[in-house]
């Protein structure tokens, strides 16, 4: 046997280990043997390094079987840290969080308009140093960074290769940023980390066959397809904003017509907002046009704000029958800035669900409406690290190290 392939067990056992102590503790090291087929001697070995290590430790609260309590392995959630960033277009929304992915502190840093690569970068850098120091965190103990942002990005090579809210083309965002603050970053597209901590840690932990759309200033969507994370050929799938419900209907930012995205967004509320307010229908200041404005006048009865949230739903709903009857998945989760509007685009949607979908399928599929935060997506980036850690050596393409050198 080569040594590589002897250091690749151990890896492998290690990290069998590690999950179970994550995913059963407390739990004892006898249960540990049972459960992943390793002998006793190995766990032993195992996790005294955990224990040395302080990612593990000890808890003597077993349940007595006569004798001395046993002794039982649990993780420690504070022994490493990471931090989760929302890129957005304005601004930085940066989490520090512990390995259960538990936001611990936060901050947010304004972003100039349409300021370069390298300053974007450097602003990143300030706000991860700028978090970790307020947390009073060593940054020995940081694992990784995980950013998430709009766009079609290439999460292997760590490339964004268009984001058209911060215009950038072929943005190598990963190795900028890990050249400048020497630690792992991992990059995905926003919807994907997402969909990540739903997976890990939400509504999506143990479910095969999820989908998971945002709808807010775009329409995007996760797809988790037989367990794995399903991003296409060259990381660009689920661009389901994107799909085209009519060729003669309205622009879409992409520069296409009739995208579902420019009936169901923010923007393209706002749009259809500005042309009642043209025709008298909707009491709005044109300066005072949001889609936050029309949910508040459509929650105060306006039935002008109520028809525009109602056809929004009603195309969300159509597009949401089309993913039921391609994917047959058995949860679908809406989430973003856009759950605000409540029933009113909620109630249209499942209507129309129900209208469109095939053979019944809907019936499979549970749709959730989750209430949505800046947490929310900070953790899903703050996944992107976690998954990494956790994840069985042998599928690592980089090994993310969590050893700290003790000085
Ligand atoms: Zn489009």
């Amino acid at each position: 046997m080569r040594s590589g392939n002897r250091q690749l067990i151990r890896d492998i056992n290690r990290s069998l280990v590690l999950n179970l102590i994550k995913n059963r503790g407390p739990i004892s090291r006898t249960d540990i043997a049972r459960l992943s087929g390793l002998s006793l001697a190995t766990v032993s070995g195992i996790t005294s390094d955990l224990i040395a290590e302080n990612l593990v430790y000890e808890k003597e609260e077993g349940e007595s079987t006569g004798g001395r309590r046993p002794i039982l392995l649990a993780l420690n959630h504070r022994a490493r840290y990471v931090i989760g960033i929302k890129l957005m277009e304005h601004q930085i929304t940066a989490a520090l969080t512990d390995l259960n992915a538990a936001v611990l502190h936060r901050i947010t840093s304004p972003l100039e308009d349409g300021q370069d690569v390298s300053r974007t970068v450097e602003a990143l850098a300030e706000t991860v140093e700028g978090l970790a120091d307020r947390a009073g965190i060593e940054w020995e103990k940081m694992v990784g960074v995980g950013i998430g942002l709009a766009g079609v990005i290439d999460s292997v090579r760590g490339v964004c290769r268009y984001s058209p809210i911060l215009n950038w083309r072929h943005v190598p965002l990963r190795d900028l940023l890990e050249e400048r603050i020497q630690i792992p970053v991992y990059i995905d597209n926003d919807v994907n980390t997402l969909t990540m901590a739903e997976k890990l840690l939400g509504i999506g932990q143990g479910i095969d066959d999820f989908l998971t759309v945002t709808v807010g200033r775009g329409v995007g969507m996760g797809i988790v397809v037989n367990g794995q994370f399903y991003r296409g050929a060259r990381g660009a799938g689920g661009e389901f904003g994107h799909t085209v419900i009519d060729p003669e209907g309205p622009l879409c930012s992409c520069g296409k017509r009739g995208c579902l995205e420019a009936y169901v967004s923010d923007p393209a509320i706002v749009r259809m907002a500005q042309e009642a307010v043209q025709r008298g229908e909707l009491p709005i200041v044109p300066t005072e046009l949001s889609a936050e404005r029309v949910v508040a006048l459509a929650q105060e009865g306006n039935d002008t704000a109520r028809r525009i949230l109602s056809h929004a739903g009603h195309v969300l709903g159509m597009g949401i029958a089309n993913l039921i009857n391609v994917f047959n998945p058995s949860l679908i989760i809406v989430t973003g800035e856009g759950v605000r509007a409540g029933d009113m685009l909620f109630g249209p949607m499942r209507d129309a669900v129900q209208r469109y979908e095939f053979a019944n399928l809907a019936e499979d599929t549970e749709i959730v409406v989750q209430e949505w935060g800046d947490d929310a997506w900070a953790r899903g980036a703050a996944s992107l690290v976690l998954q990494e850690i956790f994840k069985p050596p042998v599928y690592e393409s980089e090994p993310v190290s969590l050893a700290v050198s003790v000085s």
